[in-house]
């Protein structure tokens, strides 16, 4: 299933996982990154709550010698699964991680140069004064998160994300482990398998549990205690996104349990940027949906 699509108007390729939480995306169409085929977008709004994660269908085929039906892994949320990733690399790499500001709800605004070229068919390049660099500029951390996943020859890699103390794909991520007592962690890309029993809903804030935790040394032995946890307060984000990240956390949750079912090899890992909390250190708090993503690793 075809994961990866440019968008008409912007040059930039991007996930399906990123349309829930970027509305300014569904404007300007979809082309397949190999042919250039009509790309649709689908489970993909905010608005709704899908059973399937998003993606992208070609309308009609794609061409005969489309390089994005390369031969690769099917199943859509294993970052192997973006058959067209190695030879699309260098062109889309992302280099740093700039969140558009956010808007509430999709208010028609400015009408940027490049929109009003893309609807009079002129073609993108020519309408836009770096359009390299702007390809290797993510919206949001699911294209890093793959791109670190797809290629661990890139690790040495520059990148840069407002806040975090790495300065590249080899310093900015990190798995998140055990731990024997509560710790400052550095501010850094971290990632860990999530748990499937529990997703924390009160209003607007929901809690993600994680799997690794802290032991516990009690009376000479060591038992295992509280798990790291990760808290979205949504109250601030728009409905759509609210709606997107609740679904998001429901079908990775189950999953999750449907992994563990079946005895599966690999495990659902969310990667977040997030802020530790001040007191409690087994808490993170992730304050834009666009921080979040998910990808399935071999278990640890
Ligand atoms: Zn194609």
């Amino acid at each position: 299933m075809p994961d990866l699509a440019r968008n008409r108007r912007t040059g930039t390729v991007h996930v399906a996982a990123e349309l829930p939480f970027s509305p300014d995306l569904d404007r300007g169409g979809w082309e397949c990154p190999g042919c250039r085929g009509e790309m649709i977008p689908v489970a993909a709004s905010g608005d709704r709550l899908y059973k399937v994660a998003p993606h992208f269908r070609i309308h009609g085929q794609h061409a005969e010698h489309c390089s994005a039906l390369l031969p690769g892994p099917g199943g859509g949320s294993t970052p192997s699964a973006s058959g067209d990733a190695g030879n699309a690399l260098p062109g889309t790499f992302p280099r740093k991680l700039r969140l558009a500001a956010d808007r509430q709800d999709v208010v028609p605004e400015r009408e940027p140069a490049a929109a009003s070229a893309a609807h009079a068919g002129l073609p993108k390049a020519a309408s836009l004064p770096h359009p390299q660099g702007s390809a290797s500029v993510a919206g949001t951390l699911h294209r890093i998160a793959e791109s670190y996943l797809l290629a661990p020859e890139y690790h040495g890699e520059p990148l840069e994300i407002e806040g975090c103390e790495g300065t590249s794909y080899e310093t900015c991520f990190r798995r998140l482990k055990n731990t024997s007592r509560p710790a400052r962690l550095p501010r850094l890309v971290w990632f860990a398998e999530i748990q499937f029993r529990h997703i924390l809903r009160e209003g607007d804030v929901a809690e993600l549990t994680l799997s690794p935790l802290r032991w516990i040394k009690e009376r000479g032995s060591v038992r295992p205690g509280p798990h790291y946890r990760i808290r979205f307060d949504m109250a601030p984000w728009t409905p759509r996104r609210r709606n997107a990240m609740f679904a998001e956390l429901e079908r990775r949750r189950v999953e999750q349990q449907e992994l563990h079912h079946a005895e599966a090899a690999e495990r659902v890992n969310i990667f977040f940027f997030g802020r530790q909390d001040g007191e409690d250190a087994m808490l993170f708090h992730v304050e834009d949906p666009r921080l979040a993503c998910f990808f399935l690793l071999p278990k640890v």
